[in-house]
């Protein structure tokens, strides 16, 4: 079997052999309890140390500003719960301003604390290119906003929010106004120096970037007052209770310190790569447009919408010819499902029922954006065939 053409980078990335290398003594020989007072343990510390700081050196926060978490999703959860509770105690705020195109992962724990917990969210709407207005973010500050939320880069169209100004703009209404981001997409391609960023909460996963599945971590900026959802132990600073899982940690360090030792040469090959999809798919195929930001998007992000097919017949037609890749759209029982970031863009159905998201990755190859190119124009032709029309 040949192996696959793997264009869906966004959902995961494989690991690197060189993380996976410096992972191995974490199983069999450095397996003690970090918190552990001898020998082994002491040694499964002193490299949950060395990766706290190797992450703190590409952050360019402190080593005690990370809190080591099980994914990107806790992350987010851990910010999102644990700051707007903490606001709420400390001063009663109960006010929160995010977008309509985060992640589920933010939404959801929004909507928690909608629910659970008497918490008004303000959802800001996006321009057509999934942007958020710095202008709009400083329009929903209220005197009790506890918190804004706004991703660095989106997961389906690849945009780029301004983070810098938002952060910014938050911090001259009210100082004391958490920021958080959600870093997930952005991680190992886009800059992460949390003091440019002015942010005061920033969420990562290891899977984006040649770590592990299940592993992510938190930057907390000293003094940001935080409440733990997780109890247990004093691990991660009383934050985070749970015995720290330190080959993965390791591996998670490792993996950054690489993505941005290589940076340069990562983000021009991606987007090369990128840049032949996007010019290719819009010249060969008749009523496919760039979703997301022309300029401002994710240099490994190449998103479409493809009038008149169904993103899931074009996946599967993809997969058939070994390609994997992914949609924002979904026939779930006869129901045609768009999701929250196409519909925040207020395309028509029928335009937003056939996007198409490929993302590029440091293994990708010329060969595989051939092969990509070759065969799409007449599997969209296919697709078009059997999709019906929308009426209305
Ligand atoms: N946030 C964004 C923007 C994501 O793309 C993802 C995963 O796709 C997450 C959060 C969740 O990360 P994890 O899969 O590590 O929980």
């Amino acid at each position: 079997m040949t192996e696959p053409v793997y264009l869906d980078n966004a959902a995961t990335t494989p690991v690197d052999p060189r993380v996976f290398e410096a992972m191995q003594p974490y199983w069999l020989d450095v397996w003690g309890n970090p918190s552990s007072v001898y020998g082994v343990g002491r040694r499964a510390r002193r490299a949950l140390d060395d990766a706290r700081d190797r992450i703190a050196q590409v952050l360019n926060c402190r080593a005690n500003e990370i809190i080591f978490t099980s994914c990107g999703s806790e992350s987010d959860n851990l910010a999102i719960r644990g700051a707007a509770q903490a606001q709420a105690e400390l001063h009663g705020w109960k006010h929160i301003v995010t977008s309509r195109v985060e992640h589920h992962a933010v939404l959801h724990a929004c909507q928690w604390l909608e629910t659970h917990a008497g918490f008004e969210v303000t959802y800001l709407d996006v321009d057509e290119f999934g942007r958020v207005d710095p202008a709009d973010v400083a329009r929903a500050l209220r005197p009790d906003t506890a918190l804004v939320s706004v991703m660095y880069a989106n997961n389906e169209i690849g945009t780029i929010q301004p983070v810098a100004e938002i952060a910014r703009a938050v911090k001259v209404a009210n100082a004391s106004t958490l920021v958080h981001t959600d870093a997930v997409q952005a991680g190992g391609l886009l800059p992460l120096d949390v003091e440019q960023l002015g942010v005061d909460l920033l969420a990562l996963s290891g899977h984006k970037f040649y770590a592990p599945k299940g592993v992510g971590l938190l930057y907390v900026k000293r003094g940001t007052p935080l409440v733990h959802q997780l109890s247990g132990g004093g691990q991660e600073r009383g934050v985070r209770a749970g015995t720290e899982n330190v080959a993965y940690i390791v591996g998670l360090a490792v993996a950054l310190e690489l993505a941005y030792r290589e940076h340069a040469e990562r983000v021009a090959q991606v987007a090369r790569l990128r840049d032949r999809l996007v010019d290719g798919i819009l010249s060969s195929v008749d009523g496919a447009r760039l979703t997301g930001h022309p300029t401002e998007r994710m240099p490994n992000s190449a998103s479409f919408t493809i009038a008149g097919a169904d993103g899931e017949s074009l996946l599967l037609n993809l997969d058939q010819e070994g390609i994997c890749a992914s949609s924002g759209a979904a026939c779930t029982s006869g129901t045609l499902e768009i999701s929250h970031v196409l519909r925040a863009l207020r395309l028509p159905d029928d335009e937003a029922r056939g996007s198409l998201r490929l993302t590029t990755g440091v293994r990708t190859t010329d060969a595989d954006v051939d092969r990509l190119l070759a065969v799409l124009p007449a599997i969209v032709e296919r697709v078009r065939e059997v999709t019906p029309t929308l009426v209305g």
